[in-house]
């Protein structure tokens, strides 16, 4: 226990220290309410330290700030959201791309290549990820978030979920594609039984995971009548027992589930999001819209592999893509929850970020909608309502600018041009 001395010593040092920290006002020509869902002109955002102080319009301003930033020729927006991630994987589009960085490549390895992926989410706006699991280097992504935290390499907030979990034989690495005489590696936590599910919901809290990422189907396949579907993978015994361990340490749950079944059973364990959904049917859709389940629907990455997956035999990206613009249309009128998220890693990083507006707009959102999907509701998703994905007094200095009006051509969110986290600029 400290002193007395020594606690005001403390309090002086922070006082000191908070008295110390610099101002910043930056001057937005154009800036995005993401709250509103409107543009407002001629503003002014003061930041102190690592918070927006204040946003006020520029004729109203008085403060003497330390610095000024000049982005009046500028549409600045909060820092963007990316519910959906992989830092630690560098394309996995074919069978043979994500068995090479598991056999030949090592956790330390994968890690050095997640700093630049970390970088490029920072430098193209997504100022915070919500990273779906490292697929097989273990807990390497709370190393990485624990180096940004300290300021050890640049890289967005993260939100990571570590190694997911699946039943035996529902994941790669196939013993069947490989020699099975060798231990392969494996790019998840396999467990059999509640026991081991329930163990390694705990194994994955204690080393750092924010959420529990499950995998509920594969399998996929078209029917004659034209509707998709999937194995399971739980038992329904597993799936209690992941959920209670899970929301028993207050963590969160979600999953990766693409058509009926998997859908109904993430929904049914409780999950807070369901990635990717590409063959979602109405009934999904409607309980999605009930029970408030966001929707992280990954576009992009299903368009981008349909090409190279059919060449391998696999037509189902194919078929998801001709009805998917469809679906997401009747998912955004039955009022679902849709969250911005990529599954970038899965393609790879030197691909564009924000692809993935092109399609919500192209589908039915408006642009302000699209945004909003990668700002506010991204937030909401990740209980961080008013930290990030606003631009207002006492959230985080997360902020970026762009050159045009994003609300008149959503294509300008893939030239980022300036990038503020924390209060620093990158
Ligand atoms: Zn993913």
């Amino acid at each position: 226990m400290p002193n007395k001395l020594t606690a005001t010593v403390i309090c002086c040092f922070i006082a000191l220290s908070l008295f110390a920290q610099k101002t910043i006002a930056i001057k937005c020509g154009n800036l995005f309410d993401a709250k509103a869902g409107v543009i407002l002109k001629d503003q002014v955002v003061l930041v102190k330290g690592n918070i927006i102080q204040s946003v006020s319009p520029a004729s109203s301003f008085k403060e003497k700030a330390d610095s000024t930033i000049d982005l009046s020729g500028y549409t600045v927006l909060p820092g963007l959201i990316d519910a959906h991630t992989h830092v630690l994987l560098q394309q996995d589009i074919t069978t043979k791309e994500y068995a090479d960085q598991l056999l030949q490549e090592s956790i330390p390895y994968r890690t050095l290549r997640a700093a630049r992926s970390a970088l490029i989410s920072l430098k193209n706006g997504f100022t915070t990820i919500r990273d779906l699991e490292t697929e097989g280097a273990m807990y390497a992504d709370v190393d990485v978030k624990k180096a940004i935290n300290r300021n050890i390499i640049p890289g967005p907030r993260m939100f990571v979920s570590t190694r997911a979990i699946n039943t035996v034989g529902h994941y790669a690495l196939s013993p069947e594609e490989f020699n099975w005489e060798l231990d392969l590696p494996q790019g998840i936590q396999i467990v059999n039984g509640a026991d081991e599910a329930r163990r390694a919901v705990r194994e994955q809290i204690a080393h750092g995971a924010d959420w529990i990422k499950i995998y509920t189907d594969r399998g996929y396949y078209k029917a004659p009548d034209g509707s998709y579907h999937g194995l399971k993978n739980f038992t329904k015994d597993e799936l209690a027992a992941i959920s209670d361990e899970t929301y028993g340490s207050r963590k969160k749950l979600v999953a990766h589930a693409v058509t009926h079944e998997g859908i109904q059973d993430a929904v049914s364990a409780g999950v807070i999001s369901i990635e990717h959904g590409f063959g979602m049917d109405d009934d999904c859709i409607a309980l999605l819209a009930k029970k408030h389940v966001y929707w992280c629907p990954t576009i992009y990455i299903c368009d981008y592999m349909s090409e190279p997956r059919a060449k391998e035999g696999g037509m189902m990206d194919k078929y998801f893509m001709q009805t998917f613009g469809a679906t997401f249309k009747k998912a955004l009128d039955a009022g679902v929850k849709i969250v911005y998220g990529t599954d970038i890693g899965g393609y790879s990083w030197d691909e564009p970020q924000a692809k993935d507006f092109e399609y919500m707009v192209k589908w039915g959102m408006t642009t302000a909608q699209a945004i909003q999907s990668a700002t506010i509701t991204g937030a909401q998703l990740l209980d961080m309502e008013g930290k990030i994905g606003v631009v207002q007094p006492n959230a985080f200095a997360d902020i970026i600018g762009v050159k045009g009006d994003p609300l008149q051509d959503i294509k300008i969110l893939q030239h980022v041009q300036w990038v503020m986290k924390d209060g620093k600029v990158y």
